[in-house]
């Protein structure tokens, strides 16, 4: 018999015996924790820990979803021609340089499979989010992370963490989960000091509830440049998240490459009529819009007036920092938790919790019980 190597590490649970083996760097990655959606003993909680839209999708998204009938039968658009071409109208822009995916955090994973690999390094802020750090952890790439500043991805960290190996550059802008922004002209100077070869991925996510006027998603920057491309989703304000479907708009050879690795018919069949549906009632979107920025000043002010501090947020949520001891970041959590409403909870930041905007009456139900809960 011919010797063989075999895989004594200890992810083995018998050396002896051969097995498909992952790559190494795979098996050390821990799968992603999503927001909770359930509480022992709570019939139906309400969730604000992903920061879905509770103000709900236009009720013209379910009357093209319901009229989709057997149509689903059929493979979908595999080109997704009428959503792109939707996009495009709406935001003024062209439809050859969008793509779309099953939510943007697809189109994130193909961006990082295309341009990043084992010895390259991917730069992300510390407190970002963390679909980057696990996508460069599925391609085996190097993760760079640069502390944030003042809560927004810091541009002059992110320039100085540059090197020859840097192939992207991923900034949430707004960020998850602090709400924190970078504004225009602090975007352009990233962008203007990357290497032509380094390519900047500007996640808009939340570009929608974004209402500070020196905030732009960055789509005149694709227009110019070969390596900057933006990223957006139906997930956030547009109240799909179910429907997994997110955009990019980039440079016609990004989206070239990207279009070669995504997978036919990505998007699905309701998902194209949902988002289509979608971005053709702009009304609906910016009551949406409104309805956020609204409550996000009601809660941030509240919180404060409770004497907790608040992150001033351009997203649909809020981070809110709690004091070490009895009225701690974790037994607030478990207070809201018992009663019914599910916050996140966040690894980095112990002493934080991120709650997503609600519908009204949900919101007003956290001020009072975070107020009963500070014994105030
Ligand atoms: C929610 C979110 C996304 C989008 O996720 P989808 O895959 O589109 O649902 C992307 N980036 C950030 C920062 C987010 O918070």
């Amino acid at each position: 018999m011919v010797a063989r190597e075999t895989n004594s590490g200890d992810r083995s649970h018998d050396a002896s015996k051969a097995a498909p083996k992952a790559h190494d760097w795979i098996l050390d990655m821990a799968p992603y924790v999503p927001g909770r959606s359930a509480v022992k003993g709570v019939a139906s909680p309400v969730k604000l820990s992903s920061n879905e839209s509770l103000f709900g999708p236009s009720p013209k998204v379910i009357k093209a979803v319901d009229a989709l009938g057997d149509k689903v039968l059929k493979y979908s658009d595999p080109a997704a021609k009428d959503l792109r071409q939707s996009i495009a109208d709406v935001h003024g822009l062209d439809a050859d340089k969008i793509i779309c995916g099953t939510g943007s955090g697809e189109i994130l994973s193909m961006i990082t499979h295309s341009y990043a690999g084992p010895g390259d390094e991917v730069i992300y802020s510390e407190h970002g989010f963390a679909l980057y750090e696990i996508q460069a952890n599925i391609v085996g790439a190097t993760g760079v992370v640069v502390p944030n500043k003042d809560w927004a991805a810091d541009v002059d960290g992110i320039l100085e963490a540059v090197t020859e190996d840097t192939k992207l550059v991923f900034v949430d802008n707004p960020n998850n989960p602090t709400g924190a922004y970078v504004c225009w002209e602090e975007t352009k100077r990233l962008h203007a000091n990357l290497p032509e070869d380094v390519l900047l991925v500007l996640d808009g996510a939340y570009a929608e509830c974004a209402t500070a006027e020196d905030y732009r998603a960055g789509e005149s920057l694709v227009d110019l440049y070969d390596n900057v491309m933006i990223t957006r989703t139906f997930s956030k304000m547009y109240g799909l998240a179910g429907a997994r479907v997110g955009w990019a708009y980039g440079p016609s050879a990004v989206i070239d490459v990207l279009n070669r690795i995504r997978l036919p018919f990505n998007v699905g069949l309701h998902g194209q009529a949902a988002a289509t549906a979608a971005v053709k009632d702009q009304d609906h979107l910016q009551a949406a819009r409104a309805f956020t920025a609204t409550w996000r000043d009601n809660m941030t002010d509240g919180l404060r007036d409770l004497g907790l501090e608040v992150v001033d947020s351009q997203c649909n949520f809020i981070l809110v920092g709690f004091p070490q001891g009895e009225h701690s970041a974790k037994s607030c959590y478990a207070f809201l938790s018992e009663r019914g409403y599910i916050v996140r909870a966040l690894p980095s930041l112990p002493d934080y919790l991120r709650i997503s905007i609600g519908a009204a009456g949900h919101n007003q139900a956290v001020l009072t019980l975070i107020k009963e809960f500070l014994g105030k």
